[in-house]
C-alpha cells in the first residue's frame, strides 16, 4: 500500500492530558513509535488540551514522565520542541480561529447563534420524541452577509461545518478496510465554540494536516468521528492521512467491556508502583492485537520494530484481553532472567530507597522495640492486593449494611481518583467532607477505609498510612474492597443485613 517515501512517514498520539496516564495512551503510543521507528520516519507527541475545564498541566507531566519510563521517546513534542510548534494546542489557538474563519468565507462552514436554552429545547423535543440528538440546522439557512453582520455586532455565536445530508462515507482503514458511516449519524459539528477555543475535531484535523501526519493510528473509539474528519479535509481542500483504527482494550469478564478502572487499574503508575518492569509492560502491550509470529510472546522493544507491521494479517481485532495474569507472567519471565545484582537493583530503586524508609520511619517509631519488627509492621505498604475473603478483617462499619458499605466505598475511591496531591493535607480534608455529604461519621468512614488500605483493624494515622501506601496501592484496593463488599452484599437476602 505505500508508495511514500520511508521518511515521509510521520506517526502521532495525541493524548488529552485529563486524568492518569492511561495505558490505552501508551498502548496506542507503543504501536505509532513502532511503526515509526521502523520505517524510519517522525514520532510526534502532540497534547490536546483544548478541554480546558478537564485538562491540566500535572496530568500532562505524568503522561510524558509514564512514556519515558516506558522508554518510548518521540522525536518532536512540547518538552522537545520540533518545527511544527507549538504542540500543546492551547498555544494553538489563533491557528484555528483562522482555518474556521476559511471556512466560513468558503461557505463550507457557519455561523451558528442558537442559544444554550434553543439547544436545550431542542434536546428535549428530541429525547421526547425518542430520536438522537442532533443540532437541526437552522442557522445554515442565515444568509452569510446576515450571519457576519451578527458576529460584527458581538452577538455570541458558535460555527458549525455543514455535514453532507443523507449519503455515507466510506472510511479506508488500513486495518479494516471500508468502514461504511451513515452520514445521518453525525450533525452540523461545532467547530469553534463561542470563548473562540476550537472543539477536538477542528484541532484535531488542522494539526494533523500542519504537522503533516501521514497516518493517524488511534484506537477504534475514533470511528465515529471520522466522517467529520474527512469532511474537513475535503472542506479545507487536503488530502487526508491514512487512517488504521486499533481495536480497543477490553476488560477480562464474560461481556468483554471496554477497558476501565471499575475493573482494572488504568493508570500506568498503578504498573510502576505494583512493580511491573516497563520492558514488560511494553511486551504485554505488544500483544494487544499485534502478533510477532512464530509462536513467540516474549520479545523486546527494538525485536518488535525489527519486523513491526500494521497490516489487517498481522494485527487481530478482535478486541485484546488486557488480562492482569498474564501481565503478572509475562513480567514473571523478565525477573527470572535478571541476575541477582540486577534484581538487587530494582528491588531497591522499586521500594528500597533511603527516602522511601525516611517516609516510613515516624509511622513505626512508636511501636517499634527492635530492627525486625520493621517488616511486618509495614508489610502492607509492600505488598500487593489484598484477599479480604481470607484476611476476615471487618470493612463495613456496625450499623451499616455491605451494600452501603460498598457504595460509600466506591463513591470515595471516585472522588480520590480526581485528587493528584496526595497527602495529609489533602486527603483528609476530602474524606471529611465526603462523610458529611454521604451521611457518615468520620468514624465510620476512616474505620472502613484503614480496613481496605491496610487489611488491618489499626494502623498509625491513616492519612499518613495512605500517603506511604500511595495512591495506587490505596486506589487499587479501596477498589477491590468495593468488590468484596458487593460479593457479601449480593450473599446477604434483602433485610437480613445487621
Ligand atoms: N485527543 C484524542 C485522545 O485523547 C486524540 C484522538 C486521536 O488520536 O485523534 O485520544
Amino acid at each position: 500500500m505505500d508508495t511514500m517515501k520511508p521518511s515521509d512517514v510521520r506517526v502521532r498520539i495525541a493524548p488529552s492530558p485529563t486524568g492518569d496516564p492511561h495505558v490505552g495512551t501508551a498502548y496506542v503510543a507503543l504501536f505509532n513509535y513502532a511503526f515509526a521507528r521502523r520505517a524510519g520516519g517522525a514520532f510526534i507527541l502532540r497534547i490536546e488540551d483544548t478541554d480546558q475545564t478537564r485538562s491540566s498541566r500535572e496530568s500532562e507531566e505524568a503522561i510524558l514522565r509514564s512514556l519515558r519510563w516506558l522508554g518510548l521517546s518521540w522525536d518532536e513534542g512540547p518538552d522537545v520542541g520540533g518545527p511544527h510548534g507549538p504542540y500543546r494546542q492551547s498555544e494553538r489557538a489563533a491557528i484555528y480561529r483562522e482555518h474556521a474563519a476559511l471556512l466560513v468565507e468558503r461557505g463550507e462552514a457557519y455561523r451558528c447563534f442558537c442559544t444554550p436554552a434553543r439547544l436545550d429545547e431542542l434536546r428535549t423535543q428530541q429525547r421526547l420524541a425518542k430520536k438522537d440528538f442532533g443540532y437541526d440546522g437552522r442557522c445554515r439557512a442565515l444568509a452569510p452577509a446576515d450571519a457576519a453582520a451578527r458576529a460584527a455586532a458581538g452577538e455570541p455565536h458558535v460555527i458549525r461545518l455543514k455535514m453532507p445530508r443523507g449519503g455515507e462515507t466510506v472510511l479506508h482503514d488500513g486495518l479494516r478496510g471500508n468502514v461504511v458511516l451513515p452520514n445521518d449519524q453525525s450533525d452540523d459539528q461545532v467547530l469553534l465554540k463561542s470563548d473562540g477555543l476550537p472543539t477536538y475535531h477542528l484541532a484535531n484535523v488542522v494539526d494533523d494536516h500542519l504537522m503533516q501526519v501521514s497516518h493517524v493510528i488511534r484506537a477504534e473509539e475514533w470511528i465515529p468521528s471520522t466522517p467529520k474528519h474527512l469532511r474537513l479535509y475535503e472542506a479545507f481542500g487536503w488530502q487526508p492521512p491514512r487512517f488504521l483504527h486499533l481495536p480497543l482494550l477490553r476488560n477480562n469478564d464474560s461481556n468483554k467491556s471496554k477497558i476501565s478502572k471499575r475493573r482494572n487499574p488504568v493508570s500506568l503508575d498503578y504498573y510502576r508502583d505494583a512493580g511491573i518492569l516497563p520492558e514488560a509492560m511494553l511486551n504485554f502491550l505488544a500483544l494487544m492485537g499485534w502478533s510477532f509470529g512464530e509462536d513467540r510472546e516474549k520479545f523486546t522493544l527494538e525485536e518488535m520494530v525489527a519486523r513491526f507491521e500494521l497490516s489487517s494479517s498481522t494485527m487481530s481485532l478482535s478486541g485484546p484481553v488486557f488480562d492482569l495474569e498474564k501481565l503478572a507472567w509475562l513480567n514473571s519471565l523478565y525477573l527470572k532472567e535478571l541476575d541477582d545484582g540486577a534484581l538487587a537493583d530494582r528491588l531497591l530503586a522499586w521500594g528500597f530507597t533511603r527516602e522511601r524508609l525516611v517516609a516510613l520511619a515516624p509511622l513505626v517509631r512508636e511501636r517499634i522495640r527492635k530492627l525486625d519488627e520493621f517488616i511486618p509492621l509495614v508489610e502492607y505498604v509492600f505488598s500487593g492486593d489484598l484477599d479480604f475473603a481470607s484476611l476476615g478483617v471487618e470493612l463495613c462499619p456496625k450499623k451499616r449494611t455491605p451494600a452501603e458499605a460498598a457504595d460509600a466505598l466506591e463513591g470515595a475511591v471516585e472522588e480520590l481518583d480526581a485528587l493528584r496531591a496526595w497527602s495529609p493535607a489533602t486527603l483528609e480534608p476530602l474524606l471529611r467532607a465526603y462523610g458529611e455529604k454521604i451521611g457518615w461519621s468520620g468514624k465510620e468512614l476512616f474505620m472502613s477505609v484503614r480496613a481496605a488500605v491496610t487489611g488491618r483493624k489499626a494502623s498509625p494515622p491513616l492519612f499518613d498510612t495512605m500517603v506511604v501506601c500511595g495512591r495506587e496501592r490505596c486506589r487499587r484496593r479501596l477498589r477491590l474492597a468495593v468488590a468484596h463488599l458487593r460479593k457479601l452484599a449480593s450473599a446477604t437476602p434483602p433485610g437480613g443485613g445487621k
